[in-house]
């Protein structure tokens, strides 16, 4: 498995055999230009406000009757309870979705009064994996974790597997995750075949490339569930191979290690080693890595980063490493990348210590929320007389022939590190509408998340705002899961506010769900 391929899922996607209703037309124009980078998509056929209701659309993929009753069963019930949740506009406030976990980095307060959330729990299921199709159907608030278990067992995984276990197929899709894969495959939603929708106004519709809904199929992707939720959506998968063989690269410089990721995008392969997986660390100016990962089918010997080791320090000090293809997917998730330093996990005694079933990134998150909640280091920061800090928890994807200038900027003004780079190339020939980046251009994402101090009389936001403005210079795009600054205008500039507004008068014309930007940016 060599090379990049640069064709699009569009056009090898399997979608028809949907009970889809008819069209009544609807809005037509195409999408704005959405930003110095992407060019314009015109949205194909048309979505309308209009359309008369499919009481429960299947996906076209065989299911086993019994997993398709139950998904049958749990569609029916969760558009009883978004009708009851948003009759009389929605008076408790905005709906939101009930799950166990999350991987925002928004911490909202919780559910006012006796507000429920939307109970998703109906669709955190595997349906079917089909191995011969090499395609996979999964509720939409199915973690990674469960969907990578049910595929590897065939052989087979996800086209991109996002780091951390518990995002979820859906989460992935609308809120555009990102793996070490994404050179060679694109994003998590251009593998996506179809996707079973729950929208806005309450219908059920079945997405797909072409067809009636195609149009809310492209701008599903950073909707953040303002459009609507995905039921159930159907994926594409690839075939895997028991190991992965890591090769550690190092580089002085940005500009080399920038290099570097336009000749393995070129080449899809480096000395003759297929490139089926990069990604890197900065550690600083001068100390960067790229790790190329090659399926294997042996393996000399087989490293271990969920007991005392820790992965992200053993890039600086192996230049080839073993890993099964599980762990190499969860390599990030056993320290959310490096983050559990702040539990202290770093420290081999507390590792010690820690349970190894806690060493997850859900459970550092959950320690994150609690401390959100009740103030707890604020309190103690305000009490050691400690300058406040500022959150900047964030990854931005900047083009790689501007990647050394980001990183320089970055470590000069918000001065924070390791960052994660991973480098990615869209694999459709079209950009997605509500993140617009340029079809066959290679990007570079930069992920940083820490604190850093403000100084006095610096605002709270201060080095986002600063973060949000280079990215803008550079032609770049930044993702939503996090805080943002942005002003209304400048937001719609970036994430093509004339395609939201039509999508969003299309599919939620009432406005039962909240808008992109109260969502992220003012974070209701
Ligand atoms: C420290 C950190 C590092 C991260 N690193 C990575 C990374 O390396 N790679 C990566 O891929 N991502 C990464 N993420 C981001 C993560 O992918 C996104 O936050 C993603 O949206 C989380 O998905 P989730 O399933 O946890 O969804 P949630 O956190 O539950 O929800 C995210 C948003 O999506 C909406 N949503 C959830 N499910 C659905 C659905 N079925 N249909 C429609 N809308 C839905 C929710 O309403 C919400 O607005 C990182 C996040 C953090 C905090």
């Amino acid at each position: 498995m060599t090379g990049v391929t640069g064709s699009g899922a569009a056009g090898r996607a399997a979608a028809g055999g949907l009970t889809a209703s008819a069209s009544a037309g609807g809005p037509t124009a195409s999408a704005a230009a959405g930003g110095p980078t992407a060019s314009a998509s015109a949205g194909g056929p048309t979505a309308s406000a209009g359309t008369r209701d499919t009481p429960s659309p299947l996906v076209s993929a065989p299911v086993p009757a019994a997993a398709l009753d139950r998904h049958r069963a749990a569609v029916a019930a969760v558009r009883g309870d978004y009708a009851k949740l948003t009759e009389q506009g929605g008076a408790d406030g905005p709906v939101r979705l009930a799950k166990r976990a999350s991987n925002l980095f928004r911490f909202r307060d919780s559910l006012p009064g006796r507000q429920r959330g939307l109970d998703g729990t109906g669709f955190s299921r595997v349906l079917h994996v089909d191995p011969a199709a090499r395609i996979a159907v999964a509720g939409g608030m199915t973690t990674y974790e469960d969907l990578a278990d049910a595929t590897l067992r065939y052989g087979l995984m996800p086209l991109v597997v996002p780091q951390l276990k518990t995002i979820t197929l859906g989460g992935a899709v609308t809120g555009l995750g990102i793996e070490s894969t994404s050179l060679r495959n694109g994003l998590p939603h251009e593998s996506v075949v179809e996707m079973e929708i729950l929208t806005g106004d309450g219908r059920v519709v079945t997405a797909a490339p072409d067809g009636e809904h195609a149009r809310l199929f492209r701008g599903f992707p950073n909707s953040y569930g303002t459009l609507g939720y995905a039921l159930s959506l159907t994926i594409e998968l690839e075939p895997v191979r028991p190991y992965v063989h890591l090769r550690h690269l190092p580089f002085g410089s940005a500009q080399e290690c920038m290099r570097a990721v336009g000749q393995i995008a070129a080449d899809g392969a480096v000395n003759g080693a297929s490139a089926d997986f990069v990604d890197g660390i900065a550690f600083g100016h001068d100390e960067l890595y790229l790790t190329v990962g090659t399926f294997s089918d042996v393996a000399p010997w087989r490293s271990d980063y969920t007991g005392q080791q820790v992965y992200y320090q053993s890039v600086r000090r192996f230049r080839d490493d073993f890993l099964t293809t599980r762990d190499y997917l969860w390599r990030w998730d056993t320290d959310w990348f490096w983050c559990s330093r702040a539990f202290g996990l770093q420290n081999p005694a507390i590792r010690r210590m820690w349970p190894r079933r806690y060493r997850r990134s859900d459970i550092y998150r959950r320690l994150v929320a609690f401390d959100r909640r009740h103030g707890l280091t604020e309190q103690m920061d305000r009490a050691r007389q400690v300058s406040p800090r500022e959150t900047v928890i964030q990854d931005v994807e900047i083009p790689a022939e501007k990647g050394a200038e980001f990183l320089d900027f970055f470590l000069r003004e918000i001065r924070m590190r390791p960052v994660w780079l991973c480098p990615l190339r869209l694999r459709s020939a079209e950009p997605w509408p509500l993140y617009p980046l340029a079809p066959g251009h290679v990007y570079v994402n930069f992920g940083f998340w820490g604190t850093v101090p403000l100084s006095p009389g610096q605002p709270g936001g201060h080095h986002n705002r600063l973060v949000e403005r280079e990215v803008a210079a550079l032609g770049g795009r930044k993702g939503l899961y996090s805080t943002a600054y942005y002003g209304e205008d400048e937001f719609w500039r970036q994430y093509n506010g004339q395609e939201y507004a039509e999508l969003k008068r299309a599919y939620d014309p009432g406005g039962r769900l909240l808008g992109l930007y109260d969502k992220c940016v003012r974070g209701r």
